[in-house]
């Protein structure tokens, strides 16, 4: 029965590939280490690929060991500049050099079906926020998933509400990410959301375009020239 479950599982993911951003340190409380793993096993479980930022340390680490030895695919995007030894260690499965911390990001995301972040800090944070308000103006409708491991993001999560509560972030826009203490209950949220935003920006992307010349509107309003 627990196989036939699995196997539904394993079959029914509408994800190919999920990106997850996460800490390059592995955090001081093991739980946090073991939920890395747990989500790497659980990704392989349901034969999705990892997409993450490349290298052997901290959470990055666990969670693309644990998808490489399970067998599935795992890409991991680098700037060049991170590539040495020292600084990243050794990354497991196929590695893409890319020229800077923008173009990481953009290749990432334009290779995932969604996005997960695990506990981490400042780069982990940066990574997700941007998906999210990314989505917000539309420029994709990918899910974005917080896996809150031992109640680690109740203060982002608080910040959030309160940033509704006064204005700054409208309730439709809450709605952009999802979040879960524990990896298989997030991938089902993942595997239910629906995007609700407006486009407000679908024409901006995340690949770097040729800034066409900017015609200033007859009336005076502001008019940004197509950039697609
Ligand atoms: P942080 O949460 O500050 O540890 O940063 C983790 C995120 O930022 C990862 O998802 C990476 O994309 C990026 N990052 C930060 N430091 C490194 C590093 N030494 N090697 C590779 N990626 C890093």
């Amino acid at each position: 029965m627990e196989m036939e479950k699995l196997e539904k599982e394993m079959k029914q993911s509408k994800f190919k590939k999920i990106c997850v951003f996460c800490g390059s340190s592995p955090g001081k409380k093991s739980g946090y280490k073991e939920a890395a793993v747990e989500l790497g096993k659980e990704l392989v479980s349901r034969n999705i690929d990892l997409v993450y930022g490349g290298g052997s340390i901290g959470l990055m680490g666990l969670v693309s060991q644990a998808v490489y030895s399970g067998g599935r695919h795992v890409l991991g995007v680098i700037p060049r500049t991170l590539m040495p030894r020292e600084i990243t260690g050794e990354t497991v499965g196929e590695v893409k050099a890319v020229a800077d911390m923008h173009q990481r990001k953009a290749e990432m995301a334009k290779h995932s079906d969604a996005f997960i972040a695990l506990p981490g800090g400042y780069g982990t944070l940066e990574e997700l926020l941007e998906v999210i308000a990314w989505s917000q103006l539309g420029i994709h409708d990918k899910p974005v998933g917080l896996l809150n491991v031992d109640g680690y993001y109740n203060s982002l999560l608080a910040f959030i509400d309160k940033a509704v509560e006064e204005g700054f972030i409208c309730p439709n826009a809450r709605q952009i990410f999802v979040s879960a203490p524990t990896a298989k209950e997030l991938i089902n949220k993942l595997e239910d959301y629906f995007p609700s935003q407006e486009n407000v920006a679908s024409k901006l992307n995340w690949e770097k375009e040729e800034i066409e010349e900017y015609i200033p509107p007859p009336n005076g309003r502001c008019h940004q020239a197509s950039l697609t």
